[in-house]
């Protein structure tokens, strides 16, 4: 169900609000209307916001709220917000709060009783999971990997049986290093997608088994380049039987002149795969 209104500005109010991760057309109308109507917006980059609030012609006036000075600025703020300000919480990039500045503003209106209004919008995790192609209906994000191999490997293997996807922020200086510490503690078959530069000119969505992965990403320096998010297949039980996007696809079309437990049999003497797999997969996927 929709329910269209239009917005009306409210005092006493946090909206946390999305900004772009690259493209700026995915700023929402909604969260165009907050950020010109509220006192002021709460910044990670208060010059970075300024030109996007310039860009999209809003005057509001913005404040410095990052990691640094969160605890001390978020007084101040919850003060205005109980004196009958409204304030709208950005980072530089995406939903505020992931991997950004925000938790302890958040936490403490709450505790104030001051309503927080979240906007939905762009945010890279969702981003690229939407269009990975791995599971989705359980996954975990885990945020940046720790820098260091030792802290880095340990994290992994916190991981390294966990059944969902597992959705990681990396950096393009240690990418590589990342991927040869999956590759150490998840094993060479482990699947993983590669999301970068999401909605920008260079958009790239890349996924295959963990040791291809690191040779596709070593041919090209500008694989390595930009901002990028790693998502990793979830742990399989030993015997769990991989299926190709091609023999699924074999499957769907046979099933439709063949019985399912027929067409699976073909597709798994075709693909070298096990009849039971398919078969499965036919009944939890197919109607
Ligand atoms: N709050 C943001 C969000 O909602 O996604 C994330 C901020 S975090 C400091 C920045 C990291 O997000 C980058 O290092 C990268 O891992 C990921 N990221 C942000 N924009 C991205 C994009 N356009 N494509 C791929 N990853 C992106």
């Amino acid at each position: 169900m929709t329910d269209n209104k239009t917005f009306q500005q409210e005092s006493s109010i946090l909206y946390i609000v999305p900004t772009p991760i690259g493209n700026l057309g995915d700023i929402t109308q909604r969260a165009l209307d907050v950020l010109s109507s509220v006192d002021v917006v709460a910044a990670e980059d208060t010059r970075h916001t300024g030109k996007l609030l310039s860009h999209f012609n809003i005057q509001t006036k913005t404040f410095a709220l990052h990691d640094h000075n969160e605890q001390n600025k978020a007084d101040i703020l919850v003060e205005r917000l109980l004196s009958g300000q409204s304030i709208a919480l950005v980072s530089d990039a995406g939903t505020p709060l992931i991997s950004d500045p925000g938790y302890h503003l958040v936490s403490r209106c709450r505790q104030a009783g001051v309503k927080v209004v979240p906007l939905p919008g762009a945010c890279a995790v969702i981003t690229a999971l939407s269009a990975a192609g791995l599971p989705s209906d359980r996954f975990s994000f885990e945020g940046f990997l720790p820098p260091k191999t030792k802290a880095r490997k340990d994290k992994l293997q916190e991981i390294a049986q966990v059944e969902r996807t597992c959705i990681f922020y990396e950096s393009p200086h240690r990418i590589i290093p990342s991927l040869e510490d999956m590759l150490d503690v998840l094993g060479p078959g482990r699947e993983v997608v590669i999301a970068r530069e999401l909605t920008k000119t260079f958009e790239t969505i890349q996924g295959m088994p963990l040791g291809e992965l690191i040779l596709w990403m070593g041919e090209d320096e500008n694989r390595r380049k930009g901002e990028m998010v790693l998502l990793v297949h979830g742990y399989r039980q030993p015997g769990e039987e991989v299926l190709s996007a091609e023999a699924t696809r074999a499957l769907t079309i046979l099933v439709k002149s063949l019985p399912l437990k027929k067409a699976a049999a073909a597709v798994a003497e075709i693909y070298n795969l096990k009849k039971n797999a398919l078969y499965k997969w036919g009944l939890d996927n197919l109607d």
